[in-house]
């Protein structure tokens, strides 16, 4: 990455050259395989081996992300830049915020692409990892750029908030429309059609809550894989990480 973001960019700035690594448990996970009860065999392992070193080539990991000012919010409301945005309880979720950052992730177009040359060629069982790899990899980017906000709040003295998605825990995945006008997805090429579906599809878009009392941790404990070892701040030890090197 060529610079750290400032958690209360007010014009969209792109984070590219992001060390990324691709979360392995989560592959497994789309693939249905459940931590600690299901064991891959040699044969599924092997595979995944090839989907992962072939997604990791593949992904063109960017983000896109600006901070507006919230001007009013309440239990299931937050307005900012001249948009409503209804999530059920936020209010509690987040407890007092001040701004909101709005992000969008991909990485890129060229693992979808070869998926579906593996499905034209009837590779199933590497079409299907693959495709995993890619879900995986642009969930662990949603992630690290979820610590990079955290990180660069600290010097601010501001929190910020796990993330949230249009489409998850009753938001409705309308509202896309609105989070892409608080931060259009055009600077990393990501695209919105008319059913709110994001293409490339191997894409994130998300809003995080930023302010000096925030909430943060609401579903998740955000240090438990956060790649900042000296971090002051950390609330548990780190588990694993999102980062590579
Ligand atoms: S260790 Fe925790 S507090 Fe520190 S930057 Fe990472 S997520 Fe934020």
């Amino acid at each position: 990455m060529k610079r750290a973001p400032s958690v209360l960019a007010s014009v969209p700035i792109v984070l590219d050259e992001l060390p990324l690594r691709i979360d392995r448990d989560l592959v497994l996970r789309y693939q249905g395989y459940k931590t600690s009860l299901d064991v891959p065999t040699a044969d599924v392992l092997a595979l995944f081996e090839e989907a992962l070193a072939l997604g990791e080539r593949l992904m063109a990991p960017q983000v896109v992300y600006r901070a507006v000012g919230v001007t009013d919010r309440g239990a299931d409301r937050i307005e900012a830049g001249g948009e409503r945005l209804h999530i059920p309880q936020i209010g509690r979720l987040w407890g007092p915020i001040e701004a909101i950052g709005a992000g969008i992730c991909t990485v890129g177009d060229a693992i979808e692409a070869r998926v579906r040359e593996l499905f034209d060629a009837r590779e199933f069982p590497l079409a299907v990892m693959l495709d995993s790899v890619g879900s995986a990899a642009a969930e662990s980017l949603a992630e690290y750029a979820n610590d990079l906000l955290c990180q660069a709040a600290i010097p601010e003295r501001l929190k910020v908030t796990n993330r949230i998605s249009p489409g998850y825990a009753g938001w409705d995945v309308a509202e896309q429309e609105r989070l892409f006008r608080l931060c259009p997805g055009a600077p990393i090429g990501v695209g919105l059609n008319s059913a709110c579906f994001m293409s490339p599809g191997k894409s994130i878009s998300w809003l995080v809550g930023i302010g000096p009392e925030a909430r943060v941790d609401h579903y998740f404990t955000q240090c438990r894989r956060c790649w900042m070892r000296d971090c002051a701040y950390r609330r548990v030890p780190a588990a694993s990480t999102v980062r590579a090197g």
